[in-house]
């Protein structure tokens, strides 16, 4: 088999093939008694041979850069390495390569767009860090200032000024810490140290530690196993991670709680699953608010939840442990009725305990 490499190659052997087929007919014509004379014949193949095979050149030249201008004009408007991409489509059909490479095209734009989203949300991030930094490093440094400027010796302010300090370092540190914790979990999402336990104590556990600051404002904590489940109700969990889902969960009920108000904590079974709820009758969360309270630095209300000593951290936190655990957390709410949260665990059977 000749394989063919050139665009003058396949003209030339396109010329060849109507000249052989010209020579047949002259033979045929010969055959047939038609005196031929040879020399006109030779002449005749000849120009044969080199018409058709300078008017396949020109046909096929047309015909490629036809097809290759669009293809050129994907891969140069982008900084790609060219020479990869051609040694790949080297023994593919014209025909394939353009559709093949629109394609890659499309899957290319779209990596491009993911990127740039992820580019924009890092900007996003970096700025919402620094403006939620600034507030409580300024407070400080004004009350210094008042004090090193005679405030100290004022009996009127001093201690208070201090106080003020003192609260705005507490916040520097929660959203310090805050933000170690994220960075922990997006660095070491495989790094769960899973283990067997059970899961109503731990609620038990966080509830009873959360009591004083639900005592403030009247509010009452209930822990409850599954109705139709022998407690303890077994979860395979990071246990320290779930400890936090528990304190921020139940911290955000107290914080958006009503005075008087209840939280609920509830387990459901699922099979190889639990359901585990966190219900209050708070304040409840907007529709339009809904779909973004996970999202880093997002608060329905600004000025409650600094007062409240939130950084608007802690769903976002509730969200990449559940999803490190490739569980799946919802939130249900209508304001001035209260919110539900919901997120599953893994179950572990009751024989598969040791
Ligand atoms: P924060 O530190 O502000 O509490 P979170 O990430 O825990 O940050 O919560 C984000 C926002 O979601 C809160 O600012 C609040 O507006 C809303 N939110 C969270 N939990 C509740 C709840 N149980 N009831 C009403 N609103 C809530």
């Amino acid at each position: 088999m000749v394989r063919i490499k050139t665009k003058e190659a396949a003209s030339a052997w396109i010329g060849l093939l109507a000249t052989v087929i010209v020579a047949g007919v002259l033979f045929s014509l010969q055959a047939k008694g038609v005196q031929i004379r040879w020399i006109a014949a030779a002449g005749v193949l000849l120009g044969t041979f080199t018409i058709v095979t300078f008017v396949a050149l020109f046909i096929i030249r047309k015909y490629v850069s036809y097809k290759l201008k669009p293809i050129y004009s994907i891969v140069l408007s982008r900084d790609v390495h060219t020479k990869e991409i051609f040694s790949e489509l080297k023994d593919k059909k014209v025909e394939d390569i353009g559709e093949e490479l629109t394609a890659w095209a499309d899957t290319n734009d779209k990596e491009i767009a993911r990127l740039k989203e992820a580019e924009q949300f890092r900007k996003q991030y970096l700025g919402n860090v620094a403006h939620e930094l600034k507030t409580p490093i300024f407070n400080v440094q004004g009350y210094i200032s008042t004090l090193l400027d005679g405030g100290l010796e004022d009996e009127l302010i001093n201690r208070k000024y201090l106080e003020r300090a003192e609260k705005s370092i507490d916040r520097l540190i929660n959203i310090v810490n805050d933000l170690d914790t994220i960075s922990k979990l997006e660095s070491s999402m495989n790094k769960l140290d899973m283990e067997k336990f059970d899961v109503v104590a731990l609620a038990k556990e966080i509830a009873d530690q959360a009591e004083m600051e639900a005592d403030k404002k009247g509010i009452k904590i209930s822990v409850k196993g599954a109705e139709n489940l022998p407690s303890p109700f077994w979860a395979l969990a990071d246990k320290h991670y779930i400890g936090q889902v528990f304190v921020n969960l139940i911290i955000n009920s107290i914080r958006y709680g009503k005075e008087g108000g209840q939280t609920r904590i509830r387990f459901r079974d699922m099979l190889d699953k639990i359901l585990v709820e966190v219900e209050d009758n708070g304040l409840g969360i907007g529709k339009e608010d809904l779909p973004r309270v996970f999202e880093r630095f997002y608060r329905t209300d600004k000025g409650r939840s600094r007062e409240q000593g939130g950084t608007g951290l802690g769903l976002a936190i509730v969200k990449h442990i559940i999803e490190a655990h490739g569980e799946r957390i919802t939130v249900r709410s209508e304001p001035g009725v209260g919110s539900t949260f919901s997120f599953t665990l893994k179950k572990v059977n009751l024989q598969d305990i040791k």
